[in-house]
């Protein structure tokens, strides 16, 4: 017996064979940003072939760095001074021009400042829905991402195509640096006048672990009292632990703390091994920027503040005595 045969839908491995993703990497001073490369594993999770897209001066010597990331299947490096800032008035062209050359599918970024400054713009430019700070991917076209601070999690369909994509990136693995092999290969730079000079910046310098990225955060809330205070006790007990140094946003905002220390809603992202914390109550914006970490740990003389809800380790007491007390323990052990 015969029977019609209509079109079959196409099935997810089909759809993955036919990805392509376009991952972004950032880089300060010819350095590679490490935390750039959840994008690759991102693109890893969507399947199909990942590239790499580096721009800026002496660009080929950290594109010949990003090639022997594990993951990536080609570099492409713009070679060209103008795109050392960031900027994404030229930056976005720039972009598109590779994402229609490559015909990506899913075009890649972290969810960090200069993500967050440049992948609207290509997505409108495109005419694009830009899909943001995504923390799961269910298939090539639905992405899981955290609302409300981190309190409702909504999952989303994109019809688009390219789908733009900013990447939360402690939600992905950073990748191995070492053991891959991919290609090099200069990519096109249409040199798009750029409406907007560069004037100058102020960047904290700081000899510590980076903070979105560290393996140990030692945080400091209101409860310090004041900026003397978390500079006398935060530090050492941070440097007792080889962490980075993270702060509340009251803290930041009553001058205890730099604001690129801030964690949180309206500050970084961080999923640490251990996150240590002094005199933060755990207001839901601060949690929904560190209640990923592993292992948390609170201290706090209010036994009932909120910030016990999520600790796993708990500390009531005065952070006065319990913080100096602890960093000695630190360093004579
Ligand atoms: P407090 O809430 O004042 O808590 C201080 C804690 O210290 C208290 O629990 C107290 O018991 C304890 N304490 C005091 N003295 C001692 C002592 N001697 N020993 C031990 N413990 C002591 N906040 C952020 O952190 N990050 C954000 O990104 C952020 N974004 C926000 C975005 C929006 C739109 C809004 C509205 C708010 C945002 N906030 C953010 C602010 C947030 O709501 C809280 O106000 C803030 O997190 C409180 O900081 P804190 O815990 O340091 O201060």
């Amino acid at each position: 017996c015969l029977r019609p045969v209509g079109p079959r839908p196409l099935s997810q491995a089909y759809l993955r064979r036919l990805a392509s993703t376009l991952a972004i990497l950032e880089q300060r001073e010819g350095k590679l940003n490490m935390s750039s490369l959840a994008s690759v594993s991102a693109g890893q999770k969507i399947g199909g072939p990942v590239h790499g897209i580096l721009a800026g001066s002496n660009i080929k010597t950290v594109a010949d760095e990003a090639a022997k990331v594990e993951g990536l299947e080609k570099i492409i490096f713009v070679e060209n001074g103008d795109y050392d800032k960031g900027l994404p008035e030229n930056w976005a062209p720039m972009l598109i021009e590779n994402i229609k050359k490559g015909g990506y599918t899913h075009v890649l970024a972290g969810h960090s400042a200069f993500g967050k400054n440049l992948m609207p713009r290509v997505a409108a430019l495109m005419d694009v829905q830009q899909v943001s700070d995504i923390t799961d991917i269910q298939s090539e076209d639905t992405f899981v991402r955290p609302i409300y601070a981190g309190n409702a999690i909504l999952t989303v369909q994109s019809e688009d195509s390219p789908k733009i994509v900013t990447v939360r990136g402690t939600a992905f693995p950073s990748g191995a640096a070492e053991g891959g092999s991919a290609s090099v290969e200069e990519g096109v730079d249409p040199k798009a006048p750029c409406p907007t000079t560069w004037v100058s910046e102020d960047l904290a310098k700081s000899d510590r672990p980076e903070l979105a990225s560290a393996e140990r955060v030692v945080s400091g809330g209101r409860g310090l009292k004041s900026k003397e205070e978390f500079e006398r006790l935060i530090p050492p007990l941070a440097d007792a632990l080889g962490a980075a140094i993270g702060a509340s946003r009251a803290a930041v905002d009553s001058g205890f703390a730099d604001n690129s220390l801030q964690v949180g809603q309206t500050g970084k992202n961080v999923a640490p091994q251990l996150y240590l914390c002094a005199g933060i109550s755990g207001a839901i914006q601060h949690l929904a920027g560190m209640k990923d970490s592993k292992v948390i740990a609170a201290i706090n003389k209010d036994a009932d503040a909120p910030i016990f809800q999520v600790a796993d380790v708990g500390l009531v007491g005065d952070l006065f005595e319990k913080v100096p007390e602890m960093t000695e323990k630190l360093k004579s052990s």
